[in-house]
């Protein structure tokens, strides 16, 4: 009799999964308790894969061999609580579907910049001509590719939801972007836990690997020491010189060679050349350019990459213009620190759209830059206090809006030529949006109305 899979959470990775279990020749069985979207049942249902959308039968469940978990579902859910308790082993998508490729993986994590930083990976690769395929929290299903594609590289996004259920999987490069404090709900307010997690990336990582880190981030450094890291060590830093790996020094941008204590450089270029600004911007393309330089992409390669980089959506992403005031939409900033960096690399006095579910932050540490370049804050949620305790004595102008139109036109009404609107809310969305995405394409349509 063929092992049982039953995967839980039928979205884009969920359903990949469990085509490329249907492949393998697993019993296969897909269970959501919420609704699942119709694209999704419509090709469960073609391919003969069982399913159930809007519960969780146990019966169904803990006859499973092995249980592919969604990183969204957490621990604490009843189900997988039974799951647990049954000694049913629960991986993740990554784990599983590693275990059917060959190809080689440079797997990325961290609290912010993992989306930046994978796009620039998979951009740097695609132009030096590689068979590359992106996943993990992006794109299609990284499992579905598995099954349906033959990639010999894969750039993979990773939560640390994700690597949590990890166990096996060894990506050739691993690069951990940072650490701060976030989501801590999941990880029983303990943030050892979440560190803990972000370094599973290279648990399984030998001698020929390559393992990059902020060597700047003060959680990172403090914490390296109590895992065993086996992959060769390619920091990055934009205060230090480095002898392995990259550095700022004066504005200029330092890649070495692939070769530790060397002193003579591979690429050197402005970072002004970027195409993506701001200090946490460099961090992404140091991270990026020592993964292309670890592969031996071609450092012409690598330089026309970091120039020509169209960035994400959602992140600092210049909107328009108007009336001498420029918009700028960080809707993905949904944390302090992500934040701080949006601020940081502001030129022009500020009015600040910032709010929304507050997921326990301490403000503290944006204060001398508010206090710096904000001139008035627009507060865009259901619930304000906090912003106010913070900077209410800081700043001369506050507002509480409740949408995206009234914060706009708030934001507008007190701001002048030579200033820029910056929505960086430093919280997560839910309050009044769907998610970020939601709140970001909302804010431009209302800067494309003004
Ligand atoms: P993630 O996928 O980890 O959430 P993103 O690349 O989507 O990261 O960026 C999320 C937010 O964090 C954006 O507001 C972005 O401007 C900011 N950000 C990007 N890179 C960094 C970094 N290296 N350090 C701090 N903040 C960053």
């Amino acid at each position: 009799m063929s092992k049982r899979i039953v995967i839980l959470g039928a979205g884009e990775s969920g359903t990949g999964c469990a085509v490329l279990a249907q492949k393998q020749g697993f019993d296969v069985f897909v269970s959501d308790a919420g609704i699942i979207k119709d694209k999704y049942t419509q090709e469960l249902s073609a391919a003969g894969i069982a399913f159930e959308s809007g519960a969780h039968t146990a019966d169904l469940i803990l006859n499973a061999d092995e249980i592919i978990k969604s990183p969204g579902i957490p621990d604490k859910a009843e189900m997988v609580k039974k799951v647990i308790e049954k000694g049913i082993p629960i991986i993740s998508e990554i784990e599983f579907a590693n275990r059917y490729t060959t190809a080689k993986h440079i797997a990325i994590t961290g609290t912010n910049g993992k989306t930046t930083t994978t796009m620039l990976c998979y951009h740097i690769l695609k132009k030096a001509g590689f068979n590359v395929g992106l996943g993990g929290n992006v794109g299609k299903s990284y499992a579905r590719q598995v099954a349906e594609d033959h990639y010999d590289y894969y750039v993979l996004e990773l939560s640390s939801f994700q690597l949590d259920n990890t166990y096996h999987f060894k990506p050739h490069v691993s690069i951990l972007c940072n650490i701060t404090p976030d989501h801590l709900d999941r990880y029983n307010y303990d943030l050892k836990l979440y560190i803990n997690s972000k370094f599973r990336i290279c648990m399984n990582q030998s001698e020929e690997d390559y393992f990059i880190y902020c060597a700047d981030d003060p959680i990172t450094k403090e914490h390296m020491k109590d895992y065993k890291i086996l992959a060769q060590l390619r920091p990055f830093s934009f205060y230090t010189e480095q002898t392995s790996g990259a550095y700022v020094h004066e504005k200029q941008f330092n890649l070495l060679y692939n070769l530790p204590k060397t002193s003579n450089q591979l690429l050197t270029m402005f970072i002004n050349d970027f195409a993506l600004k701001g200090i946490h911007n460099s961090y992404n393309s140091m991270a990026a350019a020592i993964a292309a330089n670890v592969l031996n992409i071609n450092k012409d390669v690598i330089r026309e990459s970091l120039i020509d980089f169209q960035n994400v959506e959602h992140r600092l992403e210049y909107v328009a213009t108007v009336g001498g005031v420029d918009f700028i939409n960080d809707s993905k900033a949904t944390n302090v620190n992500s934040t701080w960096y949006a601020l940081e690399s502001m030129d022009k006095p500020v009015v600040w759209i910032v709010g929304g579910v507050d997921k326990g932050n301490d403000y503290t540490a944006l204060l001398p830059l508010v206090k710096e370049k904000v001139k008035v804050i627009v507060c865009l949620g259901v619930d304000n206090h906090k912003i106010h305790e913070a900077f209410g004595k800081h700043v001369d102008i506050m507002l509480n809006t409740s949408s995206a139109d009234e914060a706009v036109l708030v934001a507008k009404r007190f701001s002048e030529k030579g200033d820029v609107v910056l929505l960086s809310p430093a919280c997560a969305s839910f309050d009044l949006f769907a998610n970020y995405e939601d709140r970001g394409w909302q804010f431009k349509a209302a800067v494309k109305q003004l």
